[in-house]
This record gives structure tokens, sequence and C-alpha cells, in this order.
């Protein structure tokens, strides 16, 4: 089984961001987790808009309900992350194109 890629090379831009906005918005300890994510798998609930993606080890739909939500502003599309267990698990990303045509094509590749 192949490593899942960095989100930092599947989304160069978004990561950039997603580092940043944290940064500015109090969160300096998952500013410091964006380098290492790694897509492991993207979100197949087959709305168009949407580009959200899983960044834990492995996928448990059920954290998603104990995580804490944390809305990403200033950024192109709606972004916010699912934090579980002061890690990022999930990254919620809506209506940002160029994010969702990537992601579509890691889970084609995979
Ligand atoms: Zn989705």
């Amino acid at each position: 089984m192949s490593e899942a890629p960095l989100l930092a090379e599947v989304v160069p831009e978004l990561a950039q961001r997603l580092e940043w906005t944290l940064r500015e918005q109090g969160e300096p300890h998952l500013a410091a987790q964006v380098p290492a994510l790694r897509v492991t798998e993207a979100c197949r609930c087959g709305e168009p808009s949407c580009g959200s993606f899983w960044t834990s080890p492995t996928p448990m739909r059920r954290w998603f309900s104990r995580g804490r939500q944390i809305e990403l502003l200033g950024l192109p599309g709606e972004v916010a992350l699912d934090v579980v267990a002061g890690r990022i698990a999930y990254v919620e990303v809506l209506h940002w194109d160029e994010v969702r045509a990537a992601i579509t094509n890691v889970s084609l590749a995979g």
C-alpha cells in the first residue's frame, strides 16, 4: 500500500492558506500540522460543490460528532476543519473548484 499524498503536494494553495489562516485565527498548533497533512480519503457524499477529504490515518466517521469544528474565514471557498483529539481529521471544502478537482484526481489515482 502506498502512502497517502501530502496535501501540500496535492493542493499547495489550500495547504498554504490553511496554515496562514489557522495562525491568524490563533490556532498555531493546528497550523503546524498542515505541512504534514495527508489526503487519506476523498469525501464520497457526491455533492457537486464538495471537495472535502479526510486527513486522519484511518477515516472514522463516528469521530465526526466528537470533534471540534473550526471554520476558516477569508478563503475562496467554504472551508472548515474537524479536529479530533487535537489533530486535524477532516477538511470540509465547499465551492472551491480547484480544490475539488485536485482531490477528485487523487481519489481516482488511488
Ligand atoms: Zn462531501
